[in-house]
């Protein structure tokens, strides 16, 4: 199975404030393929796969 990403899809960031739980770093928007949830978008830590930092959209959103 190929897994590879399209280079043409733009990063969306999460609004400022938004850091990784991790280390700090900035966080993209993602939609998970895998897994119990697929579809549902949260936000990952830039540094992926480096670091797995994640936060819901929900606890952004507050
Ligand atoms: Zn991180």
């Amino acid at each position: 199975m190929s897994d590879h990403q399209n280079p043409r899809s733009p990063k969306i960031f999460a609004p400022v404030g938004v850091v990784c739980p991790q280390c700090t770093s900035p966080m993209v928007l993602r939609v998970s393929r895998q897994g119990p949830t697929p579809g549902v978008h949260f936000f990952g830590c830039v540094k992926f796969p480096v670091c797995y930092g994640t936060r819901s959209i929900e606890d952004v959103k507050g």
